[in-house]
């Protein structure tokens, strides 16, 4: 017996739509039309690319200016003579998104107004107490904060936060983070007094979609890859990014490279993360220490302690970042095959050492992709360098409004 047609897609709605939903729906038409016009769009050019009466167009215009959703613009002439026209654009005062973000080094806090521009944008290093949850969370909550108050004299201000951390998480709970030493943390409990509703996301995917808003593409489809203590891929098809069933996508640490390979923290042998984690890359030189919790915590960087010895051509540091970028070359090679990426970013500490491991990931991408010796796979740092998943995590704050910009002109009524 075969199984009934399922069909998918929208269901018609229930019940005739309201006067009040329809007015909301057109607001959000007129509005996504001035975001996606990248200029100073006129009345009339709304009225003829939506096919809403100039009235309507009229009010609607009214209510995003008084909510200060857009600002007036003057629009070129395309040089004939006359009085300047007036063009409607995103407002840069108004609703703001905040990002905080872990890193291996610190602690950084950002924020973007409703165009994506980056307005604000601080660093820490990590606090001194080491990584005790309670420590670097209250310190992410002052620099937040302090985020917050500096960007209200720019009439700014911040709807909600997204904090990027080195780890699956489970709603607001931090599953795993190795690099902090982190198991089921619920970070939202300890960014209560930020003062604004706080998300948590994994920062391989909140860079992933930083790098998709920085780059010229909407639409691209492309795999962003962390290095750091940990690594974590964000896997961006069609402009959209894919999380997983359970959010839990992009592991890519813990594929397996070898299957009788060195014994992995997650239980597992021969992953990436025993060859390509900065951990790792440490532990293969002479000398080093892999114990690189201890070196962060007298303030010494594990990038700069391998990019220093690469930069002297060390033999044992060029060797292991050789290996590493073997290693990460061969993972990646499993990923394009299945996913069907043409770009792959380096980011993290993989940015930093990028000139050292772009080759042997190239070679092993060439030789694995299939599809490599017609189409060849773009291999290269990221743009947004370090700062993509704080970039990335203030956007998707802001990104809200972006969707849904009824959402904010109700708290303004
Ligand atoms: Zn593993």
């Amino acid at each position: 017996m075969t199984a009934a047609f399922r069909q998918n897609g929208p269901r018609p709605p229930d019940s005739a739509v309201r006067q009040e939903d329809l007015r909301d729906l057109n607001l959000e038409v007129v509005f996504q039309r001035i975001l996606g016009a990248g200029s100073p769009i006129s009345r009339t050019e709304l009225a003829t690319a939506t096919g809403l009466t100039r009235p309507t167009i009229t009010r609607i215009a009214e209510e995003l200016l008084a909510g200060r959703l857009i600002t007036e613009k003057g629009v070129p002439h395309n040089g004939r003579a006359g009085r300047p026209r007036v063009g409607l654009t995103l407002s840069d005062r108004g609703p703001a998104g905040l990002g905080l973000d872990i890193r291996a080094d610190g602690l950084a806090a950002c924020v973007v107004d409703l165009t994506g521009t980056v307005r604000h944008l601080t660093f820490a290093p990590m606090p001194y107490t080491g990584r005790d949850a309670g420590a670097v969370l209250g310190e992410l909550t002052r620099m937040g904060r302090e985020a917050i108050e500096a960007v209200m004299i720019k009439e700014l201000t911040v709807v909600t936060a997204t904090l990027a951390v080195p780890g699956p998480v489970d709603g607001e709970v931090v599953r795993v983070a190795p690099a902090l030493g982190w198991r089921d943390v619920d970070a939202g409990t300890f960014l209560a007094d930020l003062g604004v509703p706080c998300a948590v996301d994994n920062e391989a995917n909140l860079a992933a979609l930083g790098e998709l808003y920085a780059g010229d593409d909407p639409l691209g489809s492309f795999l962003y890859v962390s290095g750091g203590l940990g690594i974590g891929a964000g896997i961006v098809l069609d402009g959209t990014l894919m999380r997983g069933a359970r959010g839990w996508s992009g592991e890519l640490g813990h594929v397996t490279v070898e299957s009788e390979g060195a014994a992995c923290a997650c239980g597992s042998r021969g992953c990436l993360a025993t060859y390509a984690s900065t951990g790792a890359i440490l532990g293969a030189l002479p000398g080093a220490t892999n114990r690189t919790d201890a070196l962060e915590f007298v303030g010494i960087n594990p990038d700069s302690v391998i990019t220093t010895r690469a930069e002297a051509a060390d033999p044992a540091a060029l060797a292991a970042l050789d290996r590493a970028g073997s290693a990460l070359g061969i993972a990646l090679s499993g990923a394009v095959n299945v996913l069907d990426v043409g770009t792959v970013l380096l980011g993290g500490s993989f940015a930093l050492l990028s000139s050292w491991l772009v080759d042997s990931v190239r070679a092993e991408i060439d030789r694995r992709v299939v599809t490599a010796s017609w189409s060849p796979v773009t291999v290269r740092p990221t743009l947004l360098g370090p700062d993509a998943a704080v970039i990335g995590a203030a956007l998707t704050s802001i990104d809200q409004i972006r969707r849904r910009p009824t959402t904010w002109l109700a708290r303004q009524s």
